[in-house]
């Protein structure tokens, strides 16, 4: 037999008797009852107080109270314990009043046999009246998170109802979209309501699906503003479509971010024009689109002549004012449809889709016309030149490389013939100045050891002596033979490979040096330098590098900068040029009297010599002012505390004339041309000895 269920039960009656009745009943029932007995108000409500009961039975008249009063009571508590009247016939109204005042049960007190039935009932429907309010609890607590989630979305969550209203639009929609709750709620959607209807009808032909869209929504002020959307359908119990709901995330910083890059990856930053990646791309789909209808695509270059000394005198920032107004100037005399982009420095290109020849010739001619008249920088009226080299596709090119290839070399060309404008021809690409060919042939070059050095001695005119060696670079070229390097070293400056250049220089001259001084010939060696170089944070290290490698000392390695190197970039040159001087490097400046510097600036650089150029010493036996020039510049240098040498000393005149003016050293064909080490090994042994130089 199942174990008694304790049920604690409390009996408002005032007759014991009764109360045993009716516990007796319970017993036989299955119940255990702990039960509690009040007759009045107060006795109830302290009972109540007390503790929680699973059951009430009231009898409906008592002397001291009311069962009626007991059970308003009860419920006045919110209070939903079960509760029975138990009590003798008190006629049918009475009964419907009590049932209506709230009572579960009316049992008649001669007939208990209904009671345990509906104990049963009762218990069981109060604990699913608990299990219910537990259920209800948990639920309000989690809509109340959810509500929450919902309000501090950074998200804007909209819920649209079939008919297309909102039935929701959180704080964060109101940010995002401008309208506020209170102004859409229960009305059709304000971001298009025609495109809301489709996007519920589309939405629902994905059903479980989510599906993404992605585009530009006008915000209640106008403001576009991009955004990525989700869209989910919700659904009823019965499955039935109940809504539409839409997070939409606000994603304009991201698109602008990813537009910046765009513009970074494509186009030039100083002059917002299209660089050499879009230009690239351009062609690519201009040429073939070109030849379906027989036509030409134009690649016009163009470079500014003596952009550099623009930059020199006037300083970057200007000449980066003047770069700005290039593009402009160009853009006006050319169509729509052309492309002006910016390969770099100063050089600049112009795509000419569907054109012939002539029409480009035309083009170019214009282009130079655009840039005659003077550019004001800061009220600074500057005249400029340029030189634009033409390919065109198909004949000289049928890909963007090769038509920029070949464009670039017929600039050269424009630029050496002084012609203002070349169009490319294969002849002028392997007979014209040779250097156009040797474009893209250089880094080979430099890998493979085709580049080789001359030394070209320095000597002393007080002591006689030879003091040093300079070295100069020479390219030994498979089908040109030996070309120098005016025509080359211009080329690396502008393809980058100065750098592998110059360090292959320093590499190789150090090592001769360590010979020579071996065999007590040359005591120190000097190396030129370009203005890039000096640009290369890295250099000063790289050379560190070498000399330990070599063994040779840094007070050994001369380093020749010319003029106008330094003037490109003056404060780099002065930290570049501090570091090399911290390192013990001897250091010359090259062609003094060429360029522009001050002598107040020379004074300032960490210098130890300068080195007239060879354009005054050259003539100076006869030409009386480039006399003045030399000796002057001599007695300033003195004066400075550094050591003066000139080159160019083609006779025995100059020379003499040198020594007189207290001029320190001298280098020139005179003494000796540039050799290769083995015949100057025989200048060593024999021609210096002979004329007086000693070693
Ligand atoms: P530079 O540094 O002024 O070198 C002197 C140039 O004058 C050399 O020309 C030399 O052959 C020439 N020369 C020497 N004595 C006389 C003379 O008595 N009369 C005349 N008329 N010329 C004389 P080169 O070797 O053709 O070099 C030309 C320029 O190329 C050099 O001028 C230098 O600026 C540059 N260069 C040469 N080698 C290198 C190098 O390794 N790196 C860099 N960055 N530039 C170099
Ligand atoms: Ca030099
Ligand atoms: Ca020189």
């Amino acid at each position: 037999m199942a174990l008694p269920i304790q049920i604690h039960t409390l009996i408002v009656e005032d007759s014991e008797e009764d109360t045993e009745l009716l516990l007796r009943e319970l017993q036989k029932g299955g119940y255990d009852p702990i039960h509690e007995r009040v007759e009045t108000r107060e006795s109830l409500q302290a009972a109540l107080d007390n503790r929680r009961w699973d059951i009430i039975f009231s009898d409906y008249t008592m002397p001291q109270f009311k069962g009626t009063e007991a059970l308003a009571l009860l419920r006045e508590r919110g209070n939903d314990t079960p509760f029975l009247f138990v009590s003798g016939t008190i006629g049918e109204d009475r009964a419907v009043a009590a049932m209506k005042a709230g009572a579960d049960d009316y049992i008649i007190k001669g007939n208990l046999k209904r009671l345990i039935p509906a104990v049963n009932r009762e218990l069981r429907e109060a604990e699913v009246r608990r299990e219910r309010k537990k259920a209800e609890e948990a639920l309000q607590e989690s809509n109340q998170t959810l509500e929450a989630v919902v309000q501090s979305s950074p998200l804007a969550i909209i819920v649209i109802d079939p008919a297309g209203n909102v039935r929701m639009w959180n704080p964060a929609a109101e940010q995002i979209l401008g309208w506020s709750a209170r102004e859409v709620l229960g009305r059709p959607i304000p971001i298009r309501p025609e495109e809301t209807k489709k996007e519920t009808r589309e939405a629902e032909r994905e059903v479980k699906r989510f599906v993404n869209l992605e585009r530009r929504y006008k915000r209640k002020d106008g403001v576009l503003i991009d955004t990525s959307i989700s869209t989910s359908l919700l659904c009823n119990n019965d499955g039935e479509i109940s809504g539409v709901m839409w997070i939409i995330a606000d994603i304009t910083e991201r698109k602008r971010a990813e537009a910046t890059i765009k513009q970074m990856a494509y186009y030039d930053t100083l002059t917002a024009l299209p660089n050499r990646t879009l230009l690239h791309n351009r062609l690519q789909q201009a040429i073939p689109s070109a030849a379906d209808e027989n036509k030409s695509v134009g690649l016009l270059i163009l470079d500014l002549d003596r952009f550099r000394e623009i930059n020199d005198t006037l300083g970057h920032p200007r000449g980066d004012a003047l770069l700005q107004q290039i593009g402009p100037r160009l853009h006006a005399v050319l169509q729509p449809s052309d492309t002006i982009a910016r390969l770099g420095g100063d050089e600049f290109a112009v795509m000419l889709p569907r054109i012939d020849s002539e029409q480009a010739a035309l083009a170019a001619g214009r282009l130079l016309k655009a840039l005659e008249k003077p550019f004001l920088i800061e009220g600074i009226p500057i005249v400029i030149e340029a030189s634009i080299g033409m390919a065109l596709s198909p004949e000289h090119g049928e890909n963007p490389d090769s038509l920029i290839q070949h464009a670039d070399i017929a600039m050269y060309v424009a630029k050496e013939n002084k012609k203002g404008v070349a169009l490319y021809s294969r002849k002028v690409d392997k007979h014209s100045p040779r250097r156009l060919a040797l474009l893209g042939e250089l880094r080979d070059a430099i890998e493979n050891n085709h580049l080789f050095l001359v030394y070209q001695p320095k000597i002393h005119l007080w002591t006689r002596r030879v003091i040093g060696v300079e070295a100069l670079v020479r390219w030994q070229h498979p089908q040109y033979g030996v070309i120098p390097p005016d025509q080359f070293i211009t080329i690396a400056e502008h393809s980058g490979l100065i750098q592998p250049l110059t360090l292959w220089v320093v590499k190789t001259a150090l090592a001769q040096c360590k010979i020579w001084q071996r065999e007590g010939k040359a005591p120190n060696v000097a190396v030129n330098l370009s203005a890039r170089n000096l640009e290369d944070p890295e250099l000063p290290d790289q050379i560190a590098g070498l000399l330990v490698a070599s063994g040779v000392g840094s007070a050994s390695l001369n380093l020749e900068i010319t003029e106008s190197a330094l003037m490109v970039n003056p404060a780099q040159a002065m930290e570049t040029l501090t570091r090399l001087k911290n390192m013990e490097i001897q250091l010359s400046i090259d062609d003094f009297g060429t360029g522009y510097s001050s002598l107040g600036y020379l004074k300032k650089l960490p210098v130890h010599q300068i080195k007239i150029d060879k354009s005054f010493v050259k003539e100076m036996a006869t030409d009386e002012e480039d006399a003045i020039i030399v000796r002057s510049t001599i007695e300033l240098t003195h004066n400075l505390g550094l050591k003066v040498v000139a080159e160019g000393v083609e006779s025995e005149e100059v020379l003499e004339k040198l020594a007189a003016l207290d001029c320190d050293a001298a280098q020139g064909y005179h003494i000796s041309r540039p050799l290769p080490p083995s015949e100057l090994n025989a200048w060593f042994t024999e021609t210096a000895p002979a004329k007086g130089w000693n070693l």
